[in-house]
């Protein structure tokens, strides 16, 4: 296997900045255990002010479309780089209106968006001009064409305008009024989107400074798992848990290092994992994390670094394991996920996500929640945070409602691809009543 030498992300080895042993944590404990413990290479930047960041590369500005921005952008110039006008109509100047008094113009010619007017417009005058348009000195106002009279031709005839229609200085963009020069466009950090890249491109920069992608080794753990193409021999199932996680770094513009099945031996894990340390900054692997297989995995993961087995009160979910992990002079960042498929996916939007993300140097943003009403209800006891599966639709009153979406089992991952969100239900809350609000977290914003 020839692997690409990683990142070193992890910081010095020392106590271990994970809580050890099997503790028992609320989702959100665990969540925030995670992010206390991945270094931020938002805030390292940080430290650096504006100097460039170790691999940091210039890419072509579409190729920047879902990369983290290594930089902050400061605007070179004044967006817009003139005063223009915001609608087509006639530029006057704004003194020339009185409360109460109509106002006659005299058309002096059109301008058009492009080249300024070359001529001079004088008292009691005004131009013809277009959107965008520069706005010729000494006129700060436009009266747009469905608020005047003319009286003869366009260009040149007599403008008629009632009074109360507008007051002087409107329908005019300022110089900068977008951004100034010098004045941050965009912040360090960024996972960058379609208006960002249409940001960057009207400051003239026809490159973007964005961090490497992370890249993240995985594997699959199992001896019942066949790979793709492979027959799949009694009591055997196929190995979905790493299409759907390579799929969902593929959308949060990670690398992806598939290292594909590994059997239940430690010989193999072993190797598989170091294999994923040495080409990776972090390693997710799904299954064998569960009370029945946990512990070789734990007598070779206690070897390899300070990972801490988790039991998140959460359900799906629950078996977890998460730390730092040394081989050969590397380090990486280890996420073991449970193996039922949906159990590995919401776990990963739950509990893995954000990190990747903070490993990446992407600014956090919070994801957005909706409320919506539970038709169904939803059973429970405090205690636990419940995922389900969900169906969110606009009910006929215009509010969201969110319908659980076929059997909830851990495994049932036809289920999942029926959903389009998913219902939290916090961990101290109880039973939900058919009707009863709850938070949803669209899957849209997930991925
Ligand atoms: P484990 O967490 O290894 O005990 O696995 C729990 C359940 O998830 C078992 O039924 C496994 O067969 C199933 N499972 C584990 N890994 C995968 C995978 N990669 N793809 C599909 N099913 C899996
Ligand atoms: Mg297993």
């Amino acid at each position: 296997m020839n692997l690409p030498a990683p990142r070193n992300t992890t910081p010095a080895l020392g106590p271990s900045p994970v809580a050890a042993g099997d503790a028992q944590l609320s989702l959100e404990e665990a969540r925030a255990a995670i992010l206390r413990a991945l270094p931020s290479a938002l805030a390292a930047a940080g430290l650096a002010g504006h100097a460039g960041q170790p691999g940091a590369e210039d890419v072509p500005l579409l190729s920047a479309l879902g990369r983290v921005l290594a930089q902050d952008i400061l605007s070179p110039i004044d967006v817009p780089s003139h005063d223009n006008s915001a609608m087509d109509g006639y530029a006057f100047d704004g003194n020339a209106l009185a409360a109460g008094q109509p106002l006659a113009l005299q058309a002096a010619g059109t301008v058009f968006a492009g080249p300024p007017f070359a001529g001079s417009v004088g008292p009691g005058q005004c131009l013809r001009i277009m959107t965008g348009a520069v706005m010729p000195a000494g006129l700060d106002t436009v009266v747009p064409l469905e608020l005047c009279r003319v009286e003869g031709d366009l260009a040149l005839g007599t403008v008629h305008v009632a009074p109360g229609q507008l007051q002087p200085g409107e329908n005019r963009r300022l110089r900068g009024e977008d951004l100034a020069c010098g004045k941050p466009a965009l912040r360090a950090g960024r996972v960058l989107r379609p208006a960002d890249l249409g940001l960057v491109a009207s400051l003239g920069l026809g490159t973007v400074p964005v961090r490497p992608r992370l890249r993240v080794a995985v594997f699959s753990t199992g001896d019942e798992l066949r790979s793709l193409g492979q027959p799949l021999d009694p009591g055997c199932v196929y190995d979905s848990n790493r299409y759907a996680l390579m799929a969902a770094l593929q959308r949060l513009g990670m690398d992806v290092l598939d290292l594909g099945v590994v059997r239940d031996d430690p010989a193999a894990l072993q190797a598989t994992l170091e294999a994923a340390i040495a080409g990776a900054d972090a390693v997710l692997t799904s299954g064998g994390v569960s009370a029945g297989d946990a512990d070789h995995t734990r007598a070779l993961l206690a070897r390899l670094g300070e990972v801490a087995f988790w039991k998140v009160a959460m359900r799906p979910g629950r078996p977890f394991a998460f730390g730092p992990v040394q081989a050969a002079g590397r380090s990486s960042w280890l996420f073991a996920l449970p193996g039922n498929p949906v159990a590995a996916l919401v776990s990963f939007y739950a509990l893995v996500r954000d990190g990747l993300l903070q490993l990446a140097g992407a600014r956090h943003e919070a994801l957005p929640v909706l409320q919506a009403r539970c038709v169904d209800g939803v059973r429970k006891r405090p205690g636990r945070t419940e995922l389900q599966r969900g169906r969110l639709t606009r009910a006929a009153d215009g509010h969201w409602q969110v319908q659980v979406a076929g059997s909830q089992g851990a495994g049932i991952l036809s289920s999942m691809t029926q959903a389009n969100a998913l219902i939290v239900v916090a961990h101290d809350q109880g039973s939900v009543p058919a009707g009863g609000l709850v938070d949803v977290w669209p899957f849209d914003g997930l991925v």
